[in-house]
């Protein structure tokens, strides 16, 4: 990069996650470490950009909420509107693929937000946190990435947030974009973006208020249906049902579903975790063709997890089924 040239500049936000853990004092890792630290430790990454270095929170990324990340969104785009050019959230690697994509649909406009973990802690052998954030700074520094919205680097891939899915628990290759692949790489510490993806133009402000609950029920051989019963007077404002195959239940089940679709806005996702919901293939009781007839919504290429955040966010909008069944369609 020509000195000439101004560095840009990137907030770094830290919640926690393997990435900030050492050991505690009962022998497992816990989180410690702060973004400051991060990203002191990272050889060269002084040189790619100025950067801001904070640490809202230090936890398992099992225990961050969508209010948590809808705050972060918040810094976010203060940061931007004071100038900052790219963001980089760095967190545990458990609900990366849930944190991404709502970040996805908080942080609107051109600039790149990189959400970044390790699944090594730094002080194991072949720690992989420092060649990550390093990664995943040039990713948000980078004009390449400029307008792609959201996105995940680890292992030196970059994959786009409405793809990615955590899909090992140990490897440091755990993170997979199934549907499409990663967007690209980075090699030789430069960011080669391969694919470009069209954004769908949804972006939602929850601000602070508590957001609505939705459920999320896996459908497994053999289901009666007694949780799926429950859910409409457990106070919940919507489900999201993740079926079998091409988002398939038991045929004993499909007209409780229908039962619970009248009651609250119910989407329908597959359990395999990639390739879309059928629309128009399987007509026998339970199928795709009779839940969505029974007035469930697609998830269309979502994940259960995903379509869960953007079923959360739009309710929180205010959007009625039409709305909600409007913004699931943008991801078909
Ligand atoms: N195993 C996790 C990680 O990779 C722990 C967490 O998600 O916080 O960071």
């Amino acid at each position: 990069m020509s000195s000439l040239l101004p560095r840009p500049r990137l907030l770094v936000l830290s919640l926690g996650g393997t990435i900030t853990m050492t050991t505690a004092p009962d022998g497992g890792i816990a989180p410690t470490l702060g973004a400051a630290e991060l990203v002191a430790a990272v050889p060269g990454l002084a040189e790619v950009a100025d950067i801001e270095a904070r640490s809202p929170m230090k936890v398992g990324s099992a225990s961050l909420t969508l209010e948590n990340i809808a705050a972060v969104a918040g810094e976010i785009r203060a940061g931007f509107a004071a100038g900052m050019d790219g963001a980089v959230v760095i967190q545990g690697t458990d609900t990366i693929e849930e944190t991404a994509f709502a970040l996805d649909l908080l942080v609107p406009g051109e600039r790149p937000v990189v959400v970044v973990g390790a699944m090594r802690g730094p002080q194991q052998p072949g720690a992989d946190g420092p060649a990550n954030l390093l990664a995943a700074a040039l990713v948000a520094a980078s004009d390449a990435a400029r307008g792609l919205g959201t996105l995940v680097v680890l292992n030196d891939e970059i994959h786009a947030a409405r793809f990615v899915r955590k899909a090992h628990t140990a490897l440091t290759s755990a993170f997979v974009s199934d549907m499409a692949g990663p967007l690209g790489l980075v090699a030789e510490g430069r960011v080669r973006l391969l694919t470009r993806l069209a954004r769908p133009a949804l972006a939602f402000d929850p601000g602070t208020a508590p957001l609505p609950p939705v459920a999320l029920i896996k459908i497994a051989m053999g289901d009666d249906g007694r949780l799926l019963r429950a859910v409409p007077d457990l106070g919940y404002a919507g489900l999201v049902i993740e079926g079998a195959g091409a988002g398939h239940v038991p045929g004993a089940l499909a007209p409780l579903v229908g039962e619970v679709a009248a009651r609250l806005p119910v989407a329908l996702a597959s359990r395999t975790l990639a390739g879309p919901v059928f629309a128009r293939t399987y007509g026998y009781p339970g199928s795709e063709i009779d839940l969505l007839a029974r007035g469930v919504l697609s998830a269309g290429l979502l994940t259960g997890v995903k379509a869960r955040l953007l079923l959360t966010l739009a309710l929180a909008a205010g959007a009625d089924r039409a709305a909600l069944a409007q913004a699931l369609a943008a991801y078909e």
